[in-house]
């Protein structure tokens, strides 16, 4: 690992507002090996993500982070993270199960989420964006 790749850890060691096994994540980065590009991405994605991770049981490890790609996550922000209702995740399951499962780029990690992200899609699509 070059010295840029330290300091891109180190960048991303003090954004990341978990700062838990170092070991782990900084096996998960060498493994990645970002370039500058990707350092910055993952950055951003983590500044990014803060505002959705205000409950610390919800943020992940940062070695689970890296090895999931999880900066490609999408951002859910505080407005949209009204609870699904019953017709709304219905609706969801209905498309999810006859889409024969997630359809999404990037692909969701469990159906739970595919139903979060079809909902979210939805509403943006009711309020015209
Ligand atoms: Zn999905």
């Amino acid at each position: 690992m070059s010295s840029s790749g330290d300091i891109g850890f180190d960048r991303f060691w003090v954004a990341y507002p978990r700062r838990q096994a170092k070991r782990e994540a900084w096996k998960a980065w060498c493994a990645l090996k970002p370039s500058p590009d990707l350092v910055e991405t993952i950055v951003r994605s983590v500044d990014a993500h803060r505002a959705q991770w205000d409950d610390p049981r919800f943020i992940p490890l940062p070695a689970t982070f890296l090895r999931g790609e999880r900066w490609l996550d999408e951002i859910v922000t505080y407005a949209e993270r009204v609870a699904i209702t019953r017709e709304e995740r219905e609706r969801a399951v209905q498309v999810y199960r006859s889409a024969g499962g997630c359809r999404h780029q990037p692909a969701c990690h469990s159906m739970a989420e595919c139903i979060g992200v079809l909902v979210r899609g939805w509403r943006r699509a009711e309020r015209g964006e």
